[in-house]
């Protein structure tokens, strides 16, 4: 079972820890840091941290923005993590001294043409429908607010509440804060969990939960660029805008150094290959909407891993017939604004053994028997030979 121990009675079993954490992401690592912080012994595990989905994350932190149609609950995991995101900032920049990038200007919705206005709309009457906060904008109200979108954007919507960070910022702060609350961070991959010795073994290995658990997690294709404003002046616009041009959905954002993050493709492949087709795509769309963007620098094209599940939820908690495994995966398109939720609740769960409500809709057990097969064997060849 899993019995808890408080912070102020570390554990005195020798050398085996209380928590190994697989996978230093920034999902692991906040786990990692989280355990730490409330005394218990962590390892983490990782040949490559922060070398996963998050290397190339945007880092919005949209629960409104990207409150989608059939997806409610996991709506409200999103929600009830970027509550968490002003807390968490301030405690990792406190604990570190490390800027995250962290600003709260809010996310503009905006629609090219009357067809991809009429789309907006009906995604912003959806999120609205949930009482979420969206305020629509004439096109005046939208120019006074970013007057550097195009003349042709036809409206768009405000969801204040919608914040960012930077994640390139956020996973190195991460290590930096579990390290000091006492987290030893082993630069190893693991290949079987049947390897770990520990009380607990939280599985936060983004893609490469599947193979260590058997778990639905697929890799899920995302390209996305890097621009820089020239002159090294910050860009021209404050807010995130998610838009849709000629069809094409895309978003911008804006970094206080000059970057501006400009993504992202969602293709069901396994590969990181960056093709001229999607490049062109996201770069058309970018500088539809913010013509100013065709004079910028571009910095960076590259292709990421999410972690997809079947239904685009993460998977957090026991596997079936594992007290003792604790899945943290899955994450998605969403690791980012979760990172704060999935840490807080994973560790009272290692420490207490109750599940928190919130955990219930997230359960592996969703997925029926997947999960609860071969995690003790050796894993499946595929990742052993690309972690060899
Ligand atoms: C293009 C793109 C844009 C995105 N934009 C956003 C966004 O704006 N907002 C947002 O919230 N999310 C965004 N995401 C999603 C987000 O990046 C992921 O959901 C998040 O990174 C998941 O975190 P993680 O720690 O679970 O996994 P990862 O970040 O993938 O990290 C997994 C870690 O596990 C390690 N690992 C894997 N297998 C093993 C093993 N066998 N042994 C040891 N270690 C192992 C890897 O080396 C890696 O360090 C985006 C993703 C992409 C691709």
């Amino acid at each position: 079972m899993l019995t808890g121990r408080s912070a102020s009675t570390p554990s005195d079993e020798g050398a085996r820890p209380d928590v190994a954490v697989v996978g230093a992401g920034p999902i692991g690592l906040a786990v990692a840091w989280r355990c730490a912080a409330r005394g218990l012994r962590v390892v983490v595990h990782d040949p490559a941290s922060g070398s996963g989905a998050s290397a190339v994350a945007a880092g919005m932190l949209s629960p409104v923005a990207e409150a989608y149609f059939g997806e409610r609950q996991l709506t409200g995991l999103l929600l009830a993590s970027a509550a968490r995101w002003p807390a968490f900032a301030a405690e990792l920049t406190e604990a570190t001294g490390a800027e995250l990038g962290y600003r709260t200007e809010g996310t503009l919705m905006v629609g090219l043409t009357g067809d991809d206005l009429a789309e907006a709309r009906r995604l912003w009457a959806y999120q609205q429908g949930l009482g979420l906060p969206v305020t629509p904008l004439r096109p005046t109200e939208l120019r006074d607010r970013e007057p550097a979108l195009a003349p042709r954007v036809r409206g768009g919507a405000l969801a204040p509440t919608d914040h960012q960070v930077d994640p390139r910022l956020l996973v190195p702060a991460l290590r930096t804060a579990a390290r000091r609350a006492g987290a030893v961070l082993v630069p190893q991959p693991v290949r079987h969990l049947g390897e770990v010795d520990a009380r607990v073994t939280v599985v936060a290995a983004g893609c490469g939960a599947a193979v260590l658990t058997g778990l639905p997690v697929r890799p899920v294709k995302g390209q996305i660029l890097r621009l820089r404003a020239p002159g090294g002046v910050a860009p021209g616009f404050r807010h995130v805008i998610r838009g849709y041009a000629d069809g094409e959905s895309v978003y911008l954002v804006p970094r206080s150094d000059g970057e501006v993050v400009l993504g992202a493709t969602v293709e069901e492949r396994s590969d990181t290959t960056v093709t001229a087709g999607a490049v062109l795509r996201l770069l058309r769309a970018g500088v539809d909407l913010l013509p100013e963007l065709a004079e910028y620098d571009l910095v960076e094209a590259v292709a990421g891993l999410r972690p997809g599940t079947p239904d685009n939820a993460p998977i957090l908690g026991p596997l079936p017939g594992r007290p003792d495994v604790l899945a943290a995966t899955g994450h998605h398109r969403h690791g980012i604004v979760l990172t704060p939720v999935t840490a807080d609740l994973i560790a009272n769960l290692v420490t207490t053994g109750v599940p928190d409500p919130l955990l219930a809709p997230f359960g592996p057990e969703r997925f029926g028997g997947a999960g609860s097969a071969g995690v003790d064997g050796p894993g499946r060849t595929t990742e052993e030979d690309r972690w060899s």
